[in-house]
C-alpha cells in the first residue's frame, strides 16, 4: 500500500469528527481553515459554530458591517484575520458573484488566503492534488524525510512541501491533507510523538535512524522588540473612551484604547512628536491623572512596556475628531460588545 492509501484508511477511522468536515461546502471550509491559522481546533469549536449560524453564506457575512464580523471573532484572537475574510467575501461576492474561485491564482490574490489557506481551500474544497503546509506538516515532513535543516527556512519548506506534493493523490486529495492534519496534532506531537500508533511509521525515515526527537530543527526566532508606550485611559460618566484607527500599522482597524509608542532615545522633542500623533495627550495635561500603572504585554513581534495615565474627566466629554479615525465613548458595563484585542483589556482591569 502506499503511504497516501494507508493515511486515508487511518483517516477513515480516526479521524476527526469536525463541524466544518461534517456537509463542507466552500464557504464553510473558508471560514473554518482562517478560523485554525495558528489557533488550535479547540478554540475554534465553540465559536465556529456561533459564527456561523450569525453568517450563514458569503453574501451575509460580506452584507454584514466590520464591527458585527470582529464582535463574533472575539475568542479567537488575531483580528486581522476576520477584517481580512469579511474584505474577501466582499470581493466574492462583487467580483465572482458569491462563487469562492477555484483557480490558485485567483484564491492567493484574495485578502487573508496566503498559501497554507489557498492549499487547504483547492485540497479540501475544490478536489485538486495541492498540500495545505503549516507548522505541523512541516515537523512531520521534517521526521518523515529525515530534513536535517532548519525548517523555518523557506527552501527548506519548499523542499518537504515538494516532497509532500508528490505523495498526494488525485482521488480524495483534501481527505489526504486532513488526515496529515490529524496525524499532526494527535499523533506526531512536537514533543512526545506516538509512534507506536502511528500508521505511517514503517514509511518514516527519521523513525529508522532514531531521529524522532531531534527533528525538527528550526532556526530560533527574533525576540519581540522591546517597545515604550503610553496609554490613556479616559473615563467620563461611566464611559470610557476608545478609538479605532483606519489606517496606522499596529492594531489599525481595532477598537483599542488610545495609546503612542516613545522613541527609545527619549527627548522632549522625540515625546512631543509621538504626543502630536495622539491629540489626547495635551487635552489632558490640565488635569492630574487619578492613577498611573505600569504594565508589560508581549506580542509576537513587540514587547509593550506600558505606562497607563487614568483619568476621570468629570467637567468634559466631549469625543476628538480626527481624519482616519473614529472615538466611541462606550459605557463601562457595555464594553464586552466591541471587540477590543486581549492588551487592552488587561489595562481595563488595571482600574480599582
Ligand atoms: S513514526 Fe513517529 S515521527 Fe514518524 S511520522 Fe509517525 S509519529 Fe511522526
Amino acid at each position: 500500500m502506499t503511504l497516501a492509501q494507508i493515511l486515508l484508511e487511518w483517516y477513515d477511522l480516526r479521524g476527526r469528527d469536525l463541524p466544518w468536515r461534517r456537509n463542507p461546502t466552500s464557504y464553510s471550509t473558508l471560514v473554518s481553515e482562517i478560523m485554525l491559522q495558528q489557533t488550535r481546533v479547540e478554540a475554534v469549536l465553540p465559536l465556529y459554530e456561533r459564527f456561523m449560524g450569525r453568517f450563514p453564506s458569503i453574501q451575509v457575512l460580506a452584507a454584514a458591517s466590520q464591527d458585527e464580523v470582529l464582535t463574533y471573532w472575539q475568542g479567537l484572537g488575531y483580528y486581522s484575520r476576520a477584517r481580512r475574510l469579511h474584505q474577501a467575501a466582499q470581493i466574492i461576492v462583487a467580483e465572482h458573484d458569491g462563487s469562492i474561485p477555484h483557480n490558485k491564482e485567483t484564491l492567493r490574490s484574495l485578502p487573508g488566503i496566503g498559501d497554507y489557506t489557498c492549499g487547504a481551500m483547492l485540497s479540501i474544497a475544490f478536489g485538486k492534488p495541492e498540500i495545505a503546509i503549516d507548522g505541523n506538516l512541516l515537523r512531520i515532513g521534517a521526521r518523515l524525510f529525515l530534513i536535517q535543516d532548519p525548517i523555518n527556512r523557506m527552501k527548506i519548506k519548499a523542499q518537504i512541501q515538494a516532497k509532500f506534493k508528490e505523495l498526494v493523490p488525485t482521488e480524495r486529495p483534501g481527505d489526504f491533507n486532513q488526515a496529515l492534519m490529524d496525524l499532526g496534532s494527535a499523533i506526531c506531537l512536537p514533543k512526545n510523538p506516538r509512534c507506536e500508533e502511528c500508521p505511517i511509521s514503517h514509511h518514516c525515515q527519521a523513525y529508522f535512524k532514531g531521529a524522532v526527537l531531534a527533528l525538527p530543527i528550526k532556526d530560533a526566532p527574533k525576540p519581540p522588540v522591546p517597545v515604550q508606550v503610553r496609554l490613556y485611559l479616559v473615563e467620563s460618566q461611566g464611559a470610557i473612551l476608545f478609538r479605532k484607527r483606519e489606517f496606522g500599522g499596529f492594531l489599525q482597524g481595532m477598537w483599542e484604547l488610545p495609546w503612542c509608542e516613545i522613541p527609545s532615545q527619549i527627548s522632549r522633542t522625540a515625546l512631543k512628536v509621538a504626543e502630536e500623533h495622539n491629540w489626547l495627550s495635551p487635552k489632558l495635561e490640565p488635569c492630574d491623572p487619578l492613577e498611573i500603572y505600569e504594565m508589560e504585554y508581549v506580542f509576537s513581534h513587540r514587547h509593550w512596556f506600558m505606562t497607563i495615565f487614568h483619568y476621570n474627566v468629570t467637567d468634559q466629554f466631549y469625543t476628538p475628531k480626527e481624519k482616519d479615525t473614529l472615538y466611541l465613548w462606550q459605557p463601562i458595563d457595555a464594553i464586552d460588545e466591541i471587540a477590543l484585542p486581549t492588551v487592552f483589556k488587561k489595562a481595563l482591569k488595571m482600574r480599582p
